[in-house]
């Protein structure tokens, strides 16, 4: 943290970086990306529900800290309040609640899969579209998982809103077609984060356990690939980028099961 003035609550006119919006960017891969992409010439515009996070992090990078709840439908419609004009919307708010079987499967914890991953993607994706095509040369990364890709014991939650998440995002793939905007899915394996001690409900015992005795990916990782992607020139559309850690073979195999 440095002592830097307090950001501004919107990009100011005469600022003429291109804008990146990142959601879920108070920590992990999103806080990670916004300092990317911020380090590569964007004013990034970043969203979380704690605000004071968010608005320490902009003030740092040079950005615009603003709150948001992308299960809320007006939190979403303030967020996107003067952003007019966008050139990459990185949509990585989401998470996992529990890791129960579909026996004793916890219905609040799949409504905040679903609400936070799958309709909370959406809805800022589509509050966001007319500003990322006005860009002429917009970008949307979503952050799926591997969890989009294969289902594991106990994770139908998770595994079922990201895939959904990840269907969402390659529909539009297609519907887009012919309109300057490309799309970029980025799945990701295990990365250390704040990511399990959400999901274990703030056990920090059992979150530290799901990383001990591998080395997990770090959300700068995963931060360096958007940052990749972001830079590609306007005709290449990077569609797909999987990335797990060496000790990770799939959601289901690492080096300590086997
Ligand atoms: P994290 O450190 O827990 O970050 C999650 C971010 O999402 C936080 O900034 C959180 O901010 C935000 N968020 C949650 N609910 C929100 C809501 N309703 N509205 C706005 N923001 C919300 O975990 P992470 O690992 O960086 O996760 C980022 C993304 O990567 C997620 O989509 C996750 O599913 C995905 N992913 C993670 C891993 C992994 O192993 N870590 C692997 C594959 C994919 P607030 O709480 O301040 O709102």
């Amino acid at each position: 943290m440095t002592d830097s003035p307090a950001a501004p609550s919107a990009p100011s006119s005469s600022d003429s970086r291109p804008v990146a919006v990142v959601t879920g960017a108070s920590s992990g891969i999103g806080a990670a990306t916004a300092r990317t992409l911020a380090a590569q010439g964007y004013h990034v515009v970043l969203g979380a529900r704690r605000v004071d996070r968010v608005a320490a992090l902009a003030a740092e990078i040079g950005g615009t800290g603003r709150q948001l709840d992308v299960t809320d439908e007006d939190s979403v419609t303030a967020f996107v309040d003067g952003l007019d004009t966008v050139s990459v919307l990185v949509n990585n708010a989401g998470g996992a609640k529990g890791l129960d079987p579909v026996a004793t499967a916890d219905l609040d914890d799949w409504r905040w899969m679903w609400e936070t991953n799958v309709i909370g993607t959406l809805r800022v994706t589509k509050a966001l579209l007319p500003a990322l095509e006005a860009s002429g040369d917009g970008l949307i990364v979503t952050i799926t998982s591997i969890a989009a890709l294969e289902a594991y014991d106990n994770g139908a939650g998770y595994t079922s809103a990201k895939h959904a998440q990840g269907v969402l995002h390659r529909t539009l793939r297609f519907e887009l077609l012919g309109k300057p905007i490309r799309l970029t899915e980025i799945a990701p394996g295990m990365v250390e984060t704040d990511f399990s001690l959400v999901r274990f409900d703030g056990d920090q015992e059992r979150a530290d356990a799901v990383y001990q005795g591998l080395t997990p990916m770090v959300a700068d990782d995963v931060a360096e690939v958007i940052g990749f992607v972001a830079s590609r020139p306007p005709h290449v559309n990077l569609d797909l980028i999987v990335l797990k850690p060496r000790d990770q073979a799939s959601a289901r195999r690492n080096v300590k099961t086997g």
